[in-house]
């Protein structure tokens, strides 16, 4: 008689940070729907944000989806709540982590369900060696778009050109030509490390390259996004890393996912649904969603263009104003501009973007431009005017308002007039109505790629789990 096959195990490691947990999560959520036990690995830090705003119960849900803690290595910050700063944070995982990630494997290995396979962060490298180690597969994610993958990728070419690096302000429309597939790029849209604009971007270009290049030991590298949005870049990484699949739009995917596991929640915020509400009151399509993600820390002077801008535009709008979105302070908005929006205007701390994007009386998307958000937006036929801050952000602005044509730019030298103009265009201007038809058929052809039993995202889903399913017994 043949023996019961066991079920494979699948460790989940995302980089700790909202834009990269979420994509995560979603990839464990359709995996444990193909039958894999999951476990998910945060830091401890991140877990206890997780279990104060998502409830401890949301974290213990299920035998088959469980959830370890990692030291991220750095001293506990003085605020339970603060943003931690990406590169240090990470510099200190790649530094201190693999003693930890290992004794957590030994751990799990010693119980009933050894972990047959590993899922990790682009940015979780060390994970590789562990890997290697106990002769697993392991898949890479990239929760980024595959062209700023791609700049990183040609990082030598632009510096053997003169192109970077560069001082923040300086030539910023120099067209560049040289990375293949993003012919028409203009140095601003170059990944800001790539450019190397600030100091931090040396150490931050220097471990993204050493990970890129770690990564070429995965079984595959796995990306948000859907071979027709990206094909040709797909294409030429795969050439050049194991082979590239494209399995996205996750939230697309993970609707096919069982319901189980549905309560699993992954915001470091506290979600406000009350918009949800006010949204049910707003004419079809007539409402512009403002946010700017996780990260993003601007100026007071940038909140106050922003909210003349919006003012003056006349137009609904639904504004989620994080606590830590201003430099220095809280955000305290000028009394005769709440006043005056008052009774067209809503602003909150965090909301379900997935589902506010996809609520009818959006029209519009007022975005920082992070790759989470794009493909959220894309998910769901949404335009978007783009004010891209940093990172990736740049690049992924460039395809949508070049590659895509679903976005307008906005200087990042940001002025009310501007915005204004610009938002007005959108909901209501001819642009703006073409940009939401060519967004209109990204959704469906995003819809197609996951739900078509031959849709691309279907098939290369399944050749993902070929991989991981290698280190079953
Ligand atoms: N998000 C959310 N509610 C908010 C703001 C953001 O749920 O009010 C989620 C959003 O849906 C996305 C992630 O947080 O999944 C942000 O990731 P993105 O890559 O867009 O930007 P980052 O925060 O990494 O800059």
């Amino acid at each position: 008689m043949g023996s019961i096959q066991k079920k494979p195990h699948a460790l989940c490691f995302p980089a700790p940070a909202q834009g990269h947990i979420n994509p995560m999560l979603k990839v464990a959520k359709i995996l444990h729907s193909k039958g894999f036990h999951i476990t998910f690995v945060n830091t401890e830090f991140n877990h206890q944000r997780l279990v104060k705003y998502q409830g401890s119960d949301a974290l213990h849900g299920l035998p088959s989806f469980c959830f370890e803690t990692i030291p991220d290595g750095l001293p506990p910050p003085q605020n339970p709540d603060e943003t931690q700063v990406f590169p240090i944070l990470w510099k200190s995982m790649d530094e201190t982590c693999l003693g930890p990630f290992k004794s957590l494997l030994t751990k799990l290995n010693a119980s009933s369900s050894p972990v047959t396979c590993i899922v990790a962060d682009l940015f979780m490298g060390f994970t590789l060696d562990a890997a290697k180690e106990l002769d697993i597969p392991e898949i890479v994610l990239w929760t980024s778009g595959v062209g700023a993958l791609m700049c990183v990728h040609e990082q030598n070419n632009l510096l053997e050109r003169g192109l970077v690096p560069r001082e923040a302000n300086e030539h910023l429309d120099t067209r560049i030509d040289c990375v293949p597939t993003m012919s028409g790029m203009r140095l601003k849209h170059l990944p800001s490390f790539v450019r190397k604009t600030s100091p931090g971007d040396e150490y931050m270009l220097e471990g993204l390259c050493l990970q890129a290049e770690r990564a070429k030991r995965a079984s595959a590298i796995m990306f948000n996004t859907f071979y027709e949005l990206e094909s040709d870049l797909l294409d030429a990484l795969s050439s050049v890393f194991p082979p590239c699949y494209g399995v996205g739009p996750f939230k697309l995917l993970e609707k096919e996912s069982d319901e189980s596991v549905e309560f699993i929640k992954s915001n470091l915020w506290k979600e406000e649904n009350t918009c949800l509400k006010w949204l049910e009151s707003k004419p079809k399509s007539s409402v512009i969603y403002v946010n700017f993600g996780s990260t993003t820390v601007m100026s007071h002077q940038y909140i106050l263009e922003f909210c003349w801008g919006l003012a003056k535009s006349n137009c609904p709008f639904l504004w989620i104003i994080r606590p830590d979105l201003v430099d220095g302070k809280s955000a305290v908005l000028p009394p005769e501009f709440l006043e005056e929006i008052s009774s067209r205007g809503l602003l909150a701390n965090w909301c379900p973007q997935e589902q506010v994007l996809n609520h009818p009386s959006i029209g519009g998307f007022l975005t920082h431009s992070g790759w989470n958000s794009t493909i959220e937006s894309i998910s769901s036929g949404v335009p978007m005017i783009c004010w891209p801050f940093f990172a990736d952000q740049l690049t992924n602005c460039w395809s949508c308002c070049n590659k895509w044509e679903i976005g307008m730019e906005l200087d990042s030298d940001v002025k009310r007039e501007e915005v204004s103009k610009l938002v007005i265009e959108l909901m209501n201007g001819d642009k703006g109505k073409e940009m939401r038809k060519n967004a209109i058929d990204l959704k469906k052809k995003a819809e197609k790629a996951c739900t078509s039993p031959s849709g691309s995202s279907i098939v290369n889903l399944g050749k993902v789990i070929d991989h991981l399913l290698q280190g079953s017994p």
